[in-house]
Parts: C-alpha cells; structure tokens; sequence
C-alpha cells in the first residue's frame, strides 16, 4: 500500500499541496480528481520521487520513501511505472528498445529481456510492433508503448497522469476499459490522475477529489456521485440534485 502523511509543497506564495492525507490500498485503481492546478501532477511526482516536497512522509508499505530532511530515495530506486500525458516514449529508439531500455538500466541479461519487452508487449496489445518506431504508431499506440515500458520492469505502483488526454473521445472510451481491464488482470497498485470525472467515475476502486491542494472527499466512485461531501464536489462531478 501506498501512505502520504501531511504532505505539503508551495511554490513560493502559492500553496500547492496543503497537509495531504491518502491511503491507497494494494491492488487498487486510486484516483486523483480535480480541476486544472489542484495539484494532481505534484502529488504524482512527489510520489514517483521526481520532486521533492516541503513537508510530510510517503511510505510504501512501511518503506519510508520520503521523510522531510531526513529520507529522500531516488525515482530509480522506488521502483514506480510512470506515464505521463505526453512525449512518453523516445523517438529515436524502437518500440522493442523503448520498452528494453528499463531492463537494461537494471542489467537484465540480453535473453530475459527480450523475452520480458515480448511479454509485456503482448499485454498492451502490440505484440507485432516491436520493430516500428513511434512515429509509426498512433497516439494511442504510442501510450500502451509507455505502458509497456512502465510494467516492463514489474513496478510496485503504477503512476499514470492523465495518459489518455492526447487521444480523441471515442479512442479515449476504448482506452479506459482496455487500462481498467489490464489492471485488475495484473493487479498492480495504481494512481490515476485525471480532471475528467466521467473517467475517475467508470474506471476507480476509489476516487479523491482534490480542490487547490486540499482533500474534498474520498470514497468510491458510488459514494462521490451519490453523496458529495459539499457544493464543490458535487459541482464538479456533475451531481444532479
Ligand atoms: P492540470 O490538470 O492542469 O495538469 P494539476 O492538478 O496537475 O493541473 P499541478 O501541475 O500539480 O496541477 O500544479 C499545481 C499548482 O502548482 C499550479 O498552480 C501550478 O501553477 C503550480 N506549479 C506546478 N509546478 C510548479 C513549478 N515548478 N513552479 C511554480 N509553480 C508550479
Ligand atoms: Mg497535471
């Protein structure tokens, strides 16, 4: 599981992050929810090890991973699969060597990494593409190759900011059944962040709806829709009263 005691970040006047409190269960499909710079993408990152807070603790499990001024391991060593919205996969390499290049960084050896990148290329579905380059691929193709490079290397937590927003409505339906899909059959811990609430809602085990850095409301995509904690979750969810 994954903890964030009273993490707080601020750049300089502005209050990013305010005493953040989450807990995300093993093998649930989280989700971050929330207007445009509520702070989605700095917990992610926060998390993943890619900046570093003012404030608070994260653990893995009882694995502190940050403590402020005290514990900082390095995103290489937390072992998370990130995707993110955008420039995902290196041009100049291969789909094959995109999703390689994590397992070489780990020293696999030249077979079990071949036969890993054609397991998990298999996953996403791209079985057949291992040789093209990304810009052969579609949009969405191109962020299963993320995907796959993310699992490549088995993370403990899967971290994913807003991948589907490049895609067009109709590939980004498929996209969501296919990920949620995916993620229940391997299981990993994953944290979803989206400002889309039809997706938190069709895709989450739980949701947290976040507003300027703050927790709104936490629960199931039932509990959000059905029961808003106030005008403000209920607005933005599109409760109709
Ligand atoms: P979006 O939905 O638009 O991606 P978000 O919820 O992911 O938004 P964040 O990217 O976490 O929002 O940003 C939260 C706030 O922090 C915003 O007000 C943003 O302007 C500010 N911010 C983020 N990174 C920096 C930075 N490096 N320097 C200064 N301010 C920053
Ligand atoms: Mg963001």
């Amino acid at each position: 599981d994954l903890t964030l005691t009273s993490l707080a970040k601020r750049f300089g006047e502005n209050t990013v992050l305010e005493n953040l409190d989450l807990h995300v269960r093993d093998g649930e499909f989280f989700t971050l929810l929330g207007p445009s710079g509520c702070g989605k993408s700095t917990t992610l990152t926060s998390i993943a090890g890619l900046h570093t807070p003012d404030r608070g603790t994260i653990a893995f499990g009882d694995r502190v991973v940050f403590d402020a001024g005290r514990v900082d391991v390095a995103p290489e060593r937390r072992n998370c699969g990130v995707v993110f919205q955008s420039y995902a996969v290196w041009p100049h390499l291969s789909v094959h060597d995109n999703v390689a290049y994590p397992l070489k960084l780990r020293r696999v050896g030249r077979s079990a990494r071949a036969a890993r990148v054609r397991e998990v290329l298999d996953l996403v579905e791209l079985g057949p593409y291992g040789k093209r380059y990304p810009h052969e691929l579609s949009g969405g193709q191109q962020q299963r190759v993320a995907l796959a490079r993310a699992l490549a290397h088995p993370p403990d937590l899967l971290l994913l900011d807003e991948p589907f927003s490049n895609l067009d409505a109709k590939l980004r339906e498929r996209a969501r059944d296919w990920l949620r899909r995916l993620q229940r059959r391997i299981g990993v811990t994953t944290v979803f962040v989206t400002h889309d609430q039809d997706e938190a809602l069709s895709m989450s085990d739980r949701i947290v709806v976040l507003d300027a850095g703050r927790v709104r409301q936490i629960g199931t995509p039932e509990e959000i829709y059905h029961a808003p904690a106030d005008e403000f979750v209920a607005d933005f969810v599109g409760t109709v009263n």
